[in-house]
């Protein structure tokens, strides 16, 4: 319909908008969309973000940003020389094999093949997709269905349940609990219940979802809690998917164990990781999903239909920094230990900073976040109206009034679980010293600003 017909149909009542969805005959005002176009009910409820809101408010140059998490860090030269090097040669500008550049699934295949002590088809058992968002996407759009439930663990990464709510399949909430009373708290001290996360499976459940290292909290899942997750995966033929994007933060003391290894489980997991965390280059937005073919065959199918394929100079300079570590794995200098070594002095440098001014935090064993009990700061947000938890009007607060950013932990957690959680905050630790230096001017002078 030309825009000109629309007018004349619209101007019968004075409407003057060359609006050219307006096919109503009696149109009395200036409109531009009818209420019969509403959301689709896969994404109903699903609006609000905590990123979205939190991440605009922390862009004021004027504030310390310990809120999203992103390192302020440089990346490795060589995997920035190798972009700029990429996009010099020609064919590397133009599309490159849908399910990931020839080149980078070599690569991780021999990467993950060293690590699962398995050999991985690079084109069958792995999928490259846009960031470790992309895989979860792939994954729950490839492989959940409406009327399946999936088992998340609180806190988990926030869009786990919208992605489980877009495949119309039911959350299925179990948080981790507080199993200590010792002064000094640290991840290890989170624990899922086994009765209840047994009370969580039945025959609808298709997967659970577990993060190790875990954000927001930092926990790695130790060989006993995964061996107890997969014995139940067995025992009800479901799913694992595996978000392990902190893999290589690991900090003295702990071991990241992959759930894919445990007997009887390759061939049910989905594990997924991402160059924004190996490389520190979030910006990248790269990410992965490796399994086994009668599963990464679905992620696929969807990666097919969707994105299609990822940019080729980003996927070719994440193979060669890729390779360039599968040389020195074991060695000092290899990146995926190097980079753990250096946050593990600003994970205890910003742990001893909070303590000192009487807050709690929760020493996270992987990862870049911390959490933080707020409590004893007793601020009161009684006069602040909004019907909002305590962790966000805290944050708020504190973005207003102290220049300092974070990320309230109820993002995190289910309804349920508010109660338990909303006296945390999540600070994020991969910064440069000068960034850790203007927090700690903060929090020391927090009675004085
Ligand atoms: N999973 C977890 C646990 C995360 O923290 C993030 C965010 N960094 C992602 C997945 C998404 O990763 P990416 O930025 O590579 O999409
Ligand atoms: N994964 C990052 C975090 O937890 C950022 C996620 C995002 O910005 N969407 O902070």
């Amino acid at each position: 319909m030309s825009i000109a017909r629309q007018v004349l149909t619209c101007s019968r009542f004075a409407c003057h908008s060359a609006n050219i969805h307006c096919r109503r005959r009696f149109c009395t005002s200036q409109h531009t969309m009818t209420s019969r176009h509403t959301n689709s009910k896969r994404i109903e409820g699903l609006d609000k973000n905590v990123w979205v809101a939190f991440t605009s408010v922390a862009a004021d140059p004027s504030i310390v940003n310990l809120g999203q998490g992103y390192p302020d860090i440089p990346p490795p030269s060589y995997v920035k020389e190798a972009l700029a090097q990429a996009a010099t040669v020609d064919r590397m500008n133009q599309y490159t094999r849908g399910f990931g550049h020839p080149s980078l699934v070599k690569a991780l295949s021999q990467v993950y093949g060293k690590v699962c002590g398995r050999q991985i088809d690079p084109f069958k058992e792995i999928l490259v997709t846009v960031g470790g968002y992309g895989s979860l996407f792939s994954t729950m759009q490839g492989l959940v269905e409406e009327g399946d439930e999936v088992i998340i663990i609180e806190p988990f990464f926030d869009c786990y349940v919208p992605m489980v709510r877009m495949a119309g399949a039911k959350p299925v909430l179990i948080p981790l609990r507080l199993k200590s009373d010792k002064k000094t708290i640290t991840s290890a001290d989170w624990c899922l219940d086994p009765d209840e996360l047994a009370s969580k499976f039945n025959s609808k459940t298709k997967a659970i979802i577990i993060n190790t290292p875990n954000n927001p909290i930092g926990k790695i899942f130790t060989r006993d809690e995964l061996q107890m997750i997969a014995d139940l995966c067995i025992k009800h033929d479901t799913l694992c998917f595996s978000d392990e994007v902190y893999e290589w933060l690991i900090y003295k003391g702990h071991q990241h164990i992959k759930i894919a290894t445990l007997p009887g489980m390759w061939d049910r997991t989905i594990t997924i990781s991402s160059a924004g965390k190996t490389f520190s280059v979030t910006g990248w937005k790269l990410g992965w999903s490796v399994g086994p073919e009668h599963l990464i065959k679905h992620l696929q199918t969807v990666m097919q239909n969707t994105l299609y394929t990822c940019p080729t100079p980003l996927q070719e300079a994440v193979a060669q920094g890729l390779l360039l570590n599968y040389d020195l794995m074991g060695q000092p200098e290899c990146y995926f230990s190097s980079l753990a070594e250096e946050l593990e002095g600003k994970r205890d440098r910003l742990a001893a900073i909070l303590q000192e001014v009487g807050m709690t935090p929760v020493i996270p064993e992987g990862g870049y976040f911390m959490l933080v009990d707020v409590t004893s700061l007793n601020q009161d947000l009684s006069h602040v109206t909004d019907d909002e938890a305590y962790d966000y009007k805290f944050v708020k607060w504190m973005i207003k009034e102290k220049k300092l950013a974070a990320i309230p932990v109820t993002a995190f957690v289910g309804d349920e679980s508010k109660k338990q959680f909303e006296k945390y905050i999540r600070l994020c630790f991969i910064k440069q010293d000068s960034t850790l230096d203007a927090a700690e001017n903060i929090l020391k002078n927090w009675n004085k600003i």
